[in-house]
């Protein structure tokens, strides 16, 4: 295998092998734009490292060779004493990890080539500038020192001068920090630091290979979803300078606004200055757009370049580059991240200037992102207090108390505190606690700072670069212009979209999103929304591709409308249980404790008009589209009261010699009832076996239902379901009985009702039968949540709490297997079953009810499986719709 590539070898299709960095360098080199050679070496190597301990036997000489070509061709050789090649070695994975890896500047700087340096540019305070900063960074990164004792010194210095900022201090200076750095790594690591530039570079090639599994890498893949085992490539490049005077600098540039979209001139400049000053908010940065007057030809040429990359990515770009003397460089580009908003109206502006068409409009957004937009944002007509604005880095709403640290803002939110983490700035230590926090608020750092770049990642909202604001995290408190202080613990409410911050609490009001959803706001009026606009033209691309259909688990009218406005095509799942609670329980409680024929009759025939009265509501609210109305599937002392609050009752009433017949006789009925593993007891199809009439009663009501609505000129469409079939046995029992009950109420109102029949299936053995059950069924509907507990043999309302934060921290699963189907367990069986049931039955028709079918990548699976529809709940039908389309397109 080859480990190395120059940056001519690769292109941006590469990823896997040379990390989002190393290709994108490699395809702006063969664009033709001035980035600075150098060569990257792949991931294979990195995970050649990781399995072994040891760098793969090949490496050392290739690495040689690829660095002697650059030697070559820079005329120059690393670190030589007179004319020093200078490199950084820069880790660079396939998903990028903004500040969670390790990269090191300004290699091959020793004792004797920072004279060399200062000759060849110069100027002396460049050169031992560069050198401190290289045994800051290697120091830190590469031999593991405490990054504090170089900041210290560093700070002491400028305290000794009486000067603010590193720039005001001089080559003595410089000359005197390296001194007191080289210092602080001999006692720290009990060696010098090392002298020989090429075992510099093999030193921080390691160092970056390792730094894919430091802790927070680890935390930041699990949080982000990227798998453990890629890896990160590494990129040697050789240096260009930013530091070497106010006609140099470094900056960050977005080639639109990742916060709107909008296309213009984002971005923030820093002069004098090297890597990642801009990132880390050493000092303030200017906006892009003065750099045209600091030197209109670099800033002319980017703008340039800009727009080759946009037209060439097709897409929002992110780029790092440095100005050296006037020089423009480009060190790094790839496509930006973007906030939720951005990501729908980016995508249409595109279309619409051609550079995309609709099927990649829709890879360009997903349903996490249409969640995000659909979450509520502070009321505008509130009375609210300001105290302070910010920048507007991650949109949505966040109302908690002010904590001033991680640790406190993990602590505070495992009890169940929402919290707003505040800091001066963040760092990738601080991930812990963004994490727990429900927003984030800095006081310094812009758009491309480390919290807002990471906040946007994890889509939650942060304000930052609230610079008016004091932020003193000794004291736990912010101070705002008024001389408004706020302490730890109090409330805060904090704007991602606008900046703004209050005190106190803000109430939210509905996203604009749902607002349209709901049809209260119209797509099509002149001064609609702009992201509302966006999003109704996206909606249209999906739905005009997708072959799934959405339904919606709905039990009441109410619920059934909104789902319809949603977009729902029928439901998919309506729950009969709840038709049993409340008032009607004591009904319940009858047939339960019914002794004789006649009180069983008696108790189902007060429940069969009400059942019916909720049937013709449902039907109506759903007129033309598909029910499915499943019969009663919970064990019945759901219905009962709690066993020990009974047994209390009546014991007490005993002592007091007045027992009341009803509780003895309900008590009776608990024990009787009561089973040690309820899940797997006497629930769904066995209720309809065991208990004569239950569900003749109940498709009775639904066929009664029907008749009523057709009466009424409506077009009821509903589909009866059976739980937890195991067998086709139990299937057609159940069936034959229903059969006669509905011929009978067809007879009695001469209607032909075109009810079917179906099951769900949602026990191993009714997916391994599935063949079987088929014969008997118009339909299945898997029931995916009980699919899941009954494979994996665990149960889900027992498990979030007692062991899957051990399996998810430890790999087992990367997800629960409740959130996003288990394809290679739970999914293979759907997708045997569903293949079966189409062999005895070409037009069996194949959904899927359960959390699983509003879960973006569940939907993508149900649809490669062939499933006709998926169900979820009305508010994630707009997610399942996008995510239907994208699957499809
Ligand atoms: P990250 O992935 O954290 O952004 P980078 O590898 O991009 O890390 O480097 C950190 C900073 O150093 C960036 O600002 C980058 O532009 C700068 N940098 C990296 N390599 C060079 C180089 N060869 N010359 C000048 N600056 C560099
Ligand atoms: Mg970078
Ligand atoms: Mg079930």
């Amino acid at each position: 295998t080859k480990f190395v590539y120059d940056f001519t070898e690769g292109n941006k299709d590469l990823k896997d092998l040379l990390g989002g960095k190393g290709a994108n360098l490699a395809e702006m080199t063969n664009l033709g734009l001035p980035v600075p050679p150098g060569f990257t070496i792949t991931t294979e190597a990195c995970k050649e490292y990781l399995d072994s301990g040891a760098e793969p036997a090949a490496l050392r000489a290739e690495v040689t060779e690829h660095l002697d070509a650059l030697e070559r061709q820079m005329g120059k050789k690393l670190g030589q004493a007179d004319n020093p090649l200078l490199v950084s070695v820069r880790s660079g994975a396939k998903f990028s990890m903004p500040g969670m890896m390790d990269t090191v500047l300004n290699i091959g700087l020793s004792d004797e080539s920072v004279n060399g340096l200062a000759q060849q540019a110069g100027s002396e305070r460049f050169a031992w500038d560069s050198y401190r900063r290289l045994i800051q960074m290697f120091g830190k990164t590469v031999l593991g020192v405490d990054g504090d004792l170089f900041e210290e010194a560093l700070e002491e210095a400028k305290r000794a001068k009486g000067v603010k900022v590193d720039v005001e201090l001089d080559a003595a200076d410089m000359k005197k920090l390296v001194g007191q750095f080289k210092e602080i790594v001999a006692k720290e690591t009990e060696r010098d630091f090392p002298q020989d530039p090429r075992e510099q570079m093999d030193l921080a090639v390691r160092a970056v290979f390792e730094s894919w599994n430091t802790d927070r890498a680890k935390l930041y893949r699990r949080q982000e979803r990227i798998p453990g085992d890629l890896g990160t490539a590494v990129n040697v490049c050789s240096m260009v300078f930013g530091n070497l005077g106010p006609d140099s600098g470094t900056g960050v540039a977005f080639t639109r606004d990742p916060a709107s979209g909008h296309q213009g001139v984002y971005g923030d400049y820093l002069q004098n200055a090297q890597g990642e000053d801009v990132v880390a908010g050493i000092r303030n940065t200017v906006p892009l757009a003065e750099l045209e007057q600091l030197d209109k030809t670099s800033y002319d040429e980017l703008m340039q370049i800009m727009e080759t990359l946009e037209t060439h990515y097709k897409d929002l770009c992110d780029i790092e580059f440095t100005i050296e003397r006037g020089k423009l460089w480009m060190l790094q580009t790839r496509v930006g991240k973007r906030t939720a908003g951005a990501a729908f109206r980016i995508a249409t502006q595109l279309v619409d200037q051609g550079l995309i068409d609709e099927a990649e409009a829709l890879q360009r957004v997903n349903g996490a992102q249409l969640a995000q937009l659909m979450f509520p944002r502070f009321d505008e007509k509130a009375k609210t207090e300001l105290i302070g604005r910010g920048i507007a880095a991650s949109p949505g709403a966040a109302v908690g108390k002010a904590v001033f640290d991680s640790y406190t803002a993990v602590k505070w939110s495992r009890s169940g505190e929402k919290v707003i983490l505040i800091r001066r700035e963040t760092n990738p230590d601080d991930l812990n606690g963004m994490i727990s926090a429900e927003g984030i608020l800095t006081s310094r750092g812009g758009k491309t700072s480390h919290a807002a770049v990471v906040a946007r990642g994890m889509g939650k909202t942060c304000v930052c670069g609230a610079e008016e604001l004091e932020v003193d995290t000794k004291r736990r408190c912010l101070t705002a212009p008024g001389g408004v202080v706020i302490e730890e613990g109090d409330v805060v409410s904090i704007d991602g979209s606008t900046g703004k911050i209050y005190l106190g609490e803000v109430p939210v009001v509905p996203s604009p999103v749902v607002e349209y959803f709901e049809g209260r706001m119209h797509a099509g009026a002149d001064d609609a929304d702009e992201l509302v606009k966006a999003v109704h033209r996206v909606m249209a691309y999906a739905d005009r591709v997708r072959r799934l259909r959405v339904r919606a688990n709905a039990d009441n009218a109410e619920d059934a409308a909104r789902a319809r406005r949603f977009g729902a095509q029928g439901i998919g799942l309506c729950r009969t249980e709840h038709m049993f609670l409340g008032e009607r329980r004591e009904m319940v409680e009858r047939l339960i404790l019914a002794d004789t024929g006649e009180e069983r009759e008696a108790a189902l025939a007060e429940l069969l008009p009400l059942q019916k009265g909720d049937f013709v509501e449902l039907f109506e609210s759903m007129d033309g589209l598909p029910v499915t109305v499943r019969l009663l599937d919970p064990p019945l002392h759901e219905f009962l009261p709690d066993i020990t609050e009974l047994s209390v009752r009546v014991a007490l009433a005993e002592s007091r010699k007045d027992s009341n017949e009803n509780d003895l006789r309900l008590l009776q009925a608990v024990h009787r009832l009561h089973e040690q593993n309820p899940m797997l007891g006497l629930r769904g199809v066995r209720l309809g076996l065991v208990i004569p009439g239950l569900f003749a009663m109940q498709v009775q009501a639904i066929a009664e239902a029907a008749a009523a609505r057709r009466a009424a000129k409506g077009d009821p469409r509903a589909e009866i379901m059976i739980p937890l079939v195991g067998t086709v046995q139990e299937l057609e029992i159940v069936r034959e009985e229903a059969e006669q009950v509905i011929a009978e109420v067809e007879r009695a109102h001469g209607v032909e009702l075109g009810l079917t029949l179906g099951t769900m299936i949602e026990l191993p053995r009714a997916a391994l039968t599935a063949g079987q059950i088929a014969e008997s069924a118009d339909f299945f509907s898997f029931g995916t949540n009980d699919l899941t507990q009954t494979v994996w043999g665990f149960s889900r309302d027992d498990v979030e709490a007692s062991f899957f934060t051990a399996y998810l921290e430890k790999g087992i699963f990367g997800v629960s297997p409740f959130e996003t189907i288990d394809k290679d367990g739970v999914g293979s069986l759907v997708r045997n079953a569903a293949e079966a049931g189409r062999a005895t039955r070409p037009d069996l028709k194949l959904g899927v009810c359960g959390e699983h079918g509003g879960d973006p990548e569940s939907v993508h699976f149900f649809h490669e499986v062939g499933l006709d529809y998926v169900s979820c709940s009305p508010f994630r039908i707009p997610v399942a719709r996008l995510e239907a389309g994208r699957a499809a397109a």
